[in-house]
């Protein structure tokens, strides 16, 4: 009988870290396992951990810079697994929903048709709207197929799964990454989906404000203000009830949410999204959610580092505000790094 002799050690329990460990699961040899540590775990609620915070919704983001460009192809791969995955498991948290796009001011790349082919091509059912369509206000809107995800309930099923199917798990906290070869015998490699880094001066929070109403929305809507602002309504699959959301503000550390930006979500949102009638404009708060999303100057942070020999760290961290939308092209992409690098072996089996 093959004997495990070498452990992976995952650095994280986020959306980036599950989605990972899963995927790394399937290409195990033998004599591998994995050991996933964290701090926090989808049990946990702490500002300093992001996943359960998230809306979550798929939009994509057209653009042309570097960043953009990977993140495009790592989006459109994750919706392909999103659509199996909603089909075959909805108590994933995963539900396909009609996602709809509404734009007061859209920059430049939204009016590249190139730009919107690359980024939108692939969504089922994607339109532009015309221009009787659009909304008083409006200059660009499109609607599509798009994904929305109970954050904390898909995170609790990833990591539920990963157990199932042999993985181990620890709530540790690592004072140095170099401290994650000691946390067992024989670690090679490290993946590191700490969110942030481990003091990466490139990293930095964006501060997420939002508010978790029990009021039900029969699609996930984005609106984009004149102002640069940005109101959103992103219903939570299992009857998670809606989050309206949000702002986004980087570099801003304060934990606690402010009343007036409150009102001004709730204002717009009564304003512009299709909530039931009966609810007379008024919301059924749960509660007020603010979240850091780990964001990081150019983007995520996905490659190979050897800290000293035999002593490999793969890092995937800094997803900013699209770690969902881009977590299973992030595990691809991760997968692939270790498996040139020999640390995995191909596919053998589908689990
Ligand atoms: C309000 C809001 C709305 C959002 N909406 C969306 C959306 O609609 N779509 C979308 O795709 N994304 C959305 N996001 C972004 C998304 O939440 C993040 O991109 C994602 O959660 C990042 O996941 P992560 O696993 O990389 O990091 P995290 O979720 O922060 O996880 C980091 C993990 O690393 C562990 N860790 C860190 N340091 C250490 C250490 N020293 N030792 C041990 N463990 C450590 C932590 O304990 C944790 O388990 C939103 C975020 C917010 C805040």
């Amino acid at each position: 009988m093959a004997t495990s002799n070498e452990t992976i050690v995952i650095i994280g329990a986020g959306v980036t870290g599950l989605s990972n460990a899963l995927y790394i699961q399937e290409h195990l040899r033998p004599s591998q396992s994995i050991l996933l540590i964290a701090t926090h775990f989808p049990h946990h609620t702490s500002i300093n951990y992001a996943s359960p915070w998230a809306g979550a919704h798929y939009r994509p983001v057209p653009g042309s810079s570097p960043q953009l460009v990977r993140e495009e192809c790592q989006a459109r791969r994750t919706y392909t697994f999103f659509k199996a995955l909603a089909a075959s498991d909805p108590a994933s948290g995963v539900q396909a929903l009609e996602g709809i796009e509404h734009l007061e001011s859209p920059p430049d790349e939204y009016l590249d048709d190139t730009l919107v082919a690359n980024s939108y091509g692939h969504l089922d059912e994607f339109q532009l709207l015309d221009p009787p369509e659009l909304p008083e206000g409006v200059k660009w809107g499109a609607r599509y197929k798009s994904f929305v995800v109970n954050s904390p309930v898909y995170c609790a099923w990833m990591l539920r799964r990963f157990i199932l199917r042999g993985g181990v798990v620890r709530e540790y906290t690592l004072a140095d990454i170099m401290e994650a070869f000691q946390v067992a015998p024989n670690v090679k490699t490290a993946v590191n989906c700490s969110g942030m880094g481990f003091g990466d001066p490139k990293s930095f929070p964006i501060r997420g404000q939002t508010c978790l109403v029990r009021n039900p929305c029969s699609a996930t809507i984005t609106r984009q203000n004149a102002d640069g602002t940005w109101s959103f309504c992103i219903p939570r699959p299992l009857d998670g009830g809606t989050i309206i959301g949000g702002t986004k503000q980087p570099h801003d550390w304060t934990p606690t949410p402010r009343p007036e930006t409150r009102k001004t979500l709730l204002d717009n949102a009564a304003k512009w999204f299709p909530f039931t009638p009966e609810s007379g404009g008024r919301f059924d708060l749960i509660r007020d959610i603010v979240g850091r999303r780990p964001a990081r100057e150019g983007g995520m942070r996905i490659e190979i580092e050897d800290l000293a020999p035999g002593k490999t760290v793969v890092h995937a961290y800094g997803a900013g505000g699209r770690g969902y939308e881009l977590s299973r092209g992030v595990a691809e992409d991760v997968v692939l790094l270790m498996l040139e690098r020999g640390l995995l072996r191909e596919r053998q089996a589908s689990l």
